[in-house]
């Protein structure tokens, strides 16, 4: 990953105020790197990054908008970890209630966690992950092997 990172970020209903708030919080770092978010999420993201853009004389960035998680974003993102396009997730998933995609929710986090995809699941972990040095630097995710088993021997 380039110094330049896309970021993917999602958040369920009832975090959605928890990714706001952080998302207002850490806006200047934020900045410098293209956001790509489910369709809810991108829309809250959208207003509040372009709000602290507009009170401090910045151009606000692009927000990539997918679909809304229930209806296929969640997919869309795992999509764009398989073809590499995705760096971070900060993806704040609610732990009390069930969600009408919850096999999507557990594809997008299976999917990170193959593509050792550094992911937030609360903000505690955000912090950790937007303070840290490798945050700004170029970064080499170390990937395991996989091509034994695509090789592999399938009895028919
Ligand atoms: P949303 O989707 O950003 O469209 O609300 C998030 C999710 O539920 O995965």
């Amino acid at each position: 990953m380039k110094k330049k990172k896309t970021i993917a970020l999602v958040a369920h209903d009832h975090r959605k105020k928890d990714m706001m708030e952080w998302v207002a919080y850490n806006w200047k770092e934020l900045m410098p790197h293209s956001l790509v978010c489910t369709g809810t999420t991108g829309k809250l993201i959208q207003e509040t990054v372009e709000k602290k853009c507009h009170q401090n004389d910045e151009i606000p960035p692009e927000v990539t908008r997918l679909k809304s998680g229930p209806l296929g974003g969640d997919q869309q993102l795992g999509a764009l970890i398989c073809e590499g396009s995705v760096d971070l997730l900060i993806f704040f998933w609610d732990p009390m209630q069930p969600q009408p995609h919850d096999v999507d929710v557990k594809a997008l986090l299976r999917i990170a966690t193959l593509y050792n995809i550094p992911t937030a699941p609360n903000r505690s972990t955000a912090d950790f992950i937007i303070s840290s040095d490798l945050f700004h630097e170029s970064y080499k995710p170390i990937l395991k092997d996989y091509s034994s088993y695509i090789k592999r021997e399938v009895d028919l």
